[in-house]
């Protein structure tokens, strides 16, 4: 027999498979990880497939060295997924295969844990037999009738009640009266084995309507449904009976949730709800944890799996449902390379493997709620929140008024006046301010530019607390400190610009002394808890303030908050990117959903510049309907998606002029094309041979060649033939990657 194998080496040499022969008795099928030789090295593959006979001389083929596991760890319908976007995506198979791993389980840097364990050797009444005898220790004879119950018990279990029993159980031993062995442990997160199971709560009629619904579709395994219920309508509960029934007809499920929602609060509840059939993976496990995590969902221990956008490559097998909570969220995006869309893959397993799909938000993305008009997708409403609670009620504060009525603070009258309140009535209230640092950029008044990284063309932040008196870039880390004199211009009149969540947390502070106030960003969440940390003085109650970025905005269920602050709510709808009003709505609604959650109804003050804006007027009624036809019309006057494609060949080098002349290159290449194919041509709206608003990331040049098509099948098949330039090898030191639709135009 011999195997074809894809070795673990991302280089264009090697994108190819290597056949090995299978040493005789090694039982193999494809999806094994196996050790090879690979010139003088032995190196990490996995087997793609299997031949009886192979071409070569049997003097050019070496053997397989040994297996890495006692089983495949790629599932079939992984393989083939990674092959499928290895085509897609350019990139290597080898790349797209180490997506479907844990990553520290190549190169064998994560191990099995295992423990010692002891038990009899002998029936409990020899041992009995055997402790009562004399001139044994006192130590030996509790361990005999410790272990007579005929159970196994760990070594350091019994250390609790015997000190250092080791050396007596190896007299034990010798004297054949106990067996040792190791035996292999899993690490759990949050010790979440012995998480209390949880009745499921009786549904409401309209969370039964929903199931009703979307139950049948889904046991035939071919439901599409985006599930769009507002705010606080209980979709978890509905997802939680349809994994049920999955169950029970013994399929899995995954559930996907961004990485930010998946507090430590929201893992115990699903895991109180599931027990332990339910598995997490999301990024601040430890890889040990995270392995074990994949084992118990590769073995089948493990058949629910809920887990941020890289869970959807979960070894689960037999999904009966693929659930994407917060459909709309841009972290399904990757932006790394291979960059791929979790939702996409979603649906892509769910074809393959006959499951059902449900994407969920309460501001469904613009191309998912226009699919539910092409029928692609099912449309489920929730309309109203559980128990009839009412929406909280919006209030917009127009700012400019604030500003000629002589407040030039950055608390309009009415948001200062409800949060006295709410302090004074002992509630909570939640401030989002879009912005982080104090003082977010240095620029300078003379010539107006931001201080700008030296690696990325991205304007660098300065932090004003616990700084160290630098200015830092957020996308690669680099820090410089603050310069004296405008480094473009040479002006010494160079300040501070922009107000962020630290600002308002001082102001507060001077506000409400002896209040306590939580600031979430970036900056006090780092570490392994951090979050969790800071979420739990608020729910106790410690705090009465939360102050944070948009990362508060979402999926969190406090029922003491009755007040929630947006600070600047136009702050990223002038963003250059046509996603911008969308996002702004998401952001203004969700956030606004936060409010009023338990007993007491919630009110929302929503501070702007621009109270007539169509996008911040919607969100305020919290009316999607009406945002989603002004943005739909919007979108087909001007060709964005989804009424055209947005393409790009992004060309990445260390210097400047290759990068320059690789895009001009691939844009006479696009001519060429375009000219042989009139089909194509038609469909094409604008073609841009330029550099991108980022002209440098990582220390690296940009250009790209920016096409926008019309939405066409023609306009697909284009699209696949600039995948395959994209892929050509190169003799320069550019790289080319395409990108369709990608998260930022950058
Ligand atoms: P959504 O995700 O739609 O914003 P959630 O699923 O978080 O809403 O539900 C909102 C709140 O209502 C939660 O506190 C949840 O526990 C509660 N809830 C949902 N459905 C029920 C039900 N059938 N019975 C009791 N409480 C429910
Ligand atoms: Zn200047
Ligand atoms: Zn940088």
């Amino acid at each position: 027999m011999y195997a074809q194998v894809i070795v673990d080496i991302v280089h264009e040499n090697v994108a190819r498979t290597f056949t090995y022969l299978v040493p005789e008795g090694m039982e193999l099928v494809p999806g094994w990880r196996v050790a090879v030789p690979f010139g003088k090295r032995t190196i990490e593959g996995v087997v793609l497939s299997l031949t009886e006979s192979c071409d070569l001389p049997p003097e050019k083929v070496r053997s397989i060295t040994e297996r890495l596991e006692d089983y495949p760890a790629i599932l079939p319908e992984l393989l083939t997924l990674a092959t499928d976007m290895a085509e897609e995506t350019h990139a290597s198979l080898a790349e797209t295969l180490r997506l479907m791993l844990p990553a520290q389980m190549r190169g064998g840097r994560v191990r099995v844990k295992t423990e010692t364990v002891a038990e009899l050797a002998v029936s409990p009444q020899e041992a009995e037999k055997a402790a009562s005898e004399q001139g044994r220790s006192m130590k030996r004879r509790t361990l005999l009738t410790l272990l007579s119950d005929g159970e196994i018990h760990p070594v350091a279990e019994l250390a609790l009640l015997v000190k250092d029993p080791l050396p007596a159980l190896r007299q034990l031993e010798e004297a054949g009266l106990v067996r040792l062995s190791e035996r292999e442990v899993l690490r759990r997160p949050n010790g979440a084995l012995n998480a209390p199971e949880k009745a499921d709560p009786p549904l409401t009629d309209e969370q039964r309507e929903a199931l009703n619904l979307m139950l049948p579709p889904t046991r035939r395994g071919e439901g599409r449904f985006l599930l769009f219920g507002v705010t606080g309508s209980g979709k978890t509960e509905v997802f939680i009976r349809i994994v049920r029934d999955c169950l029970a007809r013994g399929k899995g499920a995954i559930i996907l949730v961004p990485e930010i929602a998946l507090t430590p609060q929201m893992v115990d509840w699903f895991m109180g709800r599931f027990g332990p059939v339910a598995a997490v993976l999301h990024s601040r496990l430890s890889p040990g944890e995270r392995f074990d995590e994949w084992r118990r969902i590769r073995r089948g221990d493990a058949r629910v799996v809920i887990g941020a956008r890289s869970a959807i490559f979960a070894p689960l097998e037999n999904p009966g449902v693929i659930i994407v909570d917060e459909e709309h969220e841009t972290t399904y995006l990757s932006d790394r390379h291979p960059r791929y869309d979790a939702r996409a893959i979603a649906e892509k397993r769910c074809d393959r493997e006959g499951a059902a799909l449900v994407l969920a938000s309460a501001t469904p993305s613009i191309l998912s709620f226009a699919r539910t008009r092409k029928g692609s997708l099912r449309l489920v409403e929730l309309p109203r929140r559980v128990f009839d609670r009412p929406l909280p009620e919006v209030e917009l504060t127009d700012m400019r008024r604030e500003l000629n009525s002589g407040n030039r603070s950055i608390f309009s009258r009415a948001l200062r006046e409800s949060l006295m309140n709410a302090v004074r009535k002992g509630q909570q209230a939640m401030l989002l301010m879009n912005h982080r640092g104090y003082h977010s950029f240095v620029s300078c008044r003379t010539c107006g530019k931001a201080v700008k990284c030296p690696n990325c063309d991205i304007s660098m932040t300065y932090h004003m607390i616990g700084s160290d008196g630098r200015l830092h870039c957020h996308y690669c880390g680099a820090a410089v400190p603050v310069p004296t004199i405008c480094p473009d211009c040479g002006s010494p009149h160079i300040r501070y610009f922009g107000a962020g969540t630290q600002r308002v947390e001082e102001e507060l502070k001077a506000m409400f002394p002896g209040v306590g106030i939580v600031r979430m960003d970036v900056d006090t969440t780092s570490g392994k808890d951090g979050h969790a940390k800071l979420l739990d003085i608020f729910r106790s109650g410690r705090a009465q303030i939360l102050v944070g970025t948009q990362m508060i905005a979402k999926g969190l269920d406090f029922p003491r908050v009755t007040l929630v602050g947006v600070m600047a709510a136009d702050m990223s709808l002038n963003l250059p990117d046509y996603r911008a009003r969308e996002r702004t709505f998401q952001l203004l609604t969700q956030v606004a959903g936060r409010a009023g959650r338990g007993e007491e109804p919630g009110r929302v003050i929503i501070q702007t510049y621009k109270p007539e804006d169509p996008v911040i007027a919607a969100a305020a009624r919290q009316d999607y309907r009406a945002f989603f036809e002004e943005e739909l019309a919007r979108r087909r006057a001007s060709w964005y998606p989804p009424f055209s494609v947005l393409t790009r060949l992004l060309v990445e080098s260390p210097s400047e002029d290759t990068a320059r002349r690789c895009a001009e290159e691939l844009g006479r290449r696009v001519e060429e094309m375009l000219a042989a194919h009139p089909d194509w041509n038609r469909r094409v709206l604008t073609r841009i041979v330029d550099q991108p608003g980022a002209r440098y990331l990582r220390g690296k040049a940009r250009w790209h060649v920016l096409l926008k098509l019309s939405a066409s099948p023609e306009a697909e098949r284009f699209c696949a033939a600039l995948t395959d330039l994209a892929r050509e090898p190169r003799s320069d030191l550019a790289e080319v990657w395409f990108e369709y639709n990608p998260v930022t135009m950058m």
